[in-house]
């Protein structure tokens, strides 16, 4: 077992400013001529600003509904979510998701999808177009600004999906599966390249995977999520250096922590008869 340190999580939240609360946060879908489905138990998180923590688990888990939630592109059942002072009632600019499939305008321009919620914001500035394409050049894109979403590989298409997230400087992103369609070469260097952007554009960070590895090497903290219902079985610490680099997947600790996680799972009946 390795050395990590297990918090409960119900624990009681620490005192001081949390850039997100999760209070109690719970949602039951009614589906019309069928049970309600509990899709998440009621559950407690407080993230620090600037933390990076991953839920990890199998489908149906109720990772996509907590985002949501965080999000307000979900109504609660009970409980209540806040990002900062304020209470989610509905989606805000503070927040920002980037999903599985990067969902580009074909007919835009890598730049005009990039700025495309700031314009429909109405919060286009000088700076604004300035921060993205920074934000472009920072992740090797800057030289397909103008190219179309066709042009581009599924790497550079999600590379695009996060900065149009990040360029209107968001408090906090939510990522669901983000590179879950990629190969596992593409998705290496993605994982390079979203921890340098984390480390220079500050942001609390909620990532949504099913793969364990990809939660230890990105994260401050991992949620183990298991279903029926959705709920979050334990948090485990991932007390290891930053910045983390490739070496890192090779480390016996590394190794240690996702076979402890992996553990997690089967004490909680989590992965059936496969992961
Ligand atoms: P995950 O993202 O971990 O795969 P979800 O949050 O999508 O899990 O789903 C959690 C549970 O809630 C699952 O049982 C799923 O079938 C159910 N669920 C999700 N969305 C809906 C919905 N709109 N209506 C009914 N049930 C839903
Ligand atoms: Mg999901």
């Amino acid at each position: 077992m390795a050395s990590v340190a297990h918090t409960a999580p119900s624990a009681a939240p620490t005192a001081g400013a949390h850039a997100i609360s999760i209070e109690g946060a719970a949602k039951i879908y009614r589906v019309s001529g069928g049970a309600p489905v509990e899709a998440l138990r009621p559950t407690h998180l407080d993230l620090q600003p600037g933390e990076f923590v991953s839920l990890v688990g199998p489908s149906g888990c109720g990772k996509t509904t907590l985002l949501k939630l965080i999000s307000g592109l979900d109504d609660i059942t009970s409980g209540r979510v806040a990002v900062g002072d304020r209470i989610v009632t509905k989606p805000d600019p503070s927040v920002s998701v980037v999903f599985q499939r990067p969902a580009l305008l074909k007919w835009y321009t890598v730049e005009q999808n990039v700025l495309l919620p700031a314009k429909v914001a109405g919060t286009l500035t000088k700076e604004v177009r300035q921060r993205a394409i920074d934000l472009l050049d920072f992740i090797g894109l800057g030289d397909f600004r103008h190219r179309y979403p066709s042009e581009l590989s599924g790497g550079m298409q999600q590379r695009t999906a996060i900065v149009r997230a990040l360029a209107g400087e968001p408090q906090v992103l939510l990522m669901d599966e983000p590179f879950s369609a990629l190969d596992e070469f593409t998705r290496e260097v993605l994982h390079d390249e979203l921890l340098r952007l984390w480390s220079e554009h500050p942001k609390t960070v909620i990532f949504v995977t099913h793969n364990i590895a990809e939660a230890v090497y990105l994260s401050d903290r991992v949620a183990v999520m298991a279903p029926r219902p959705g709920r979050i079985e334990q948090i485990v610490d991932i007390e290891l250096d930053r910045p983390r680099t490739p070496e890192l997947r090779t480390d016996p600790r590394f190794f240690e922590l996702v076979s402890d996680i992996r553990s997690c799972f089967h004490q909680a009946g989590a992965l059936g008869g496969n992961d």
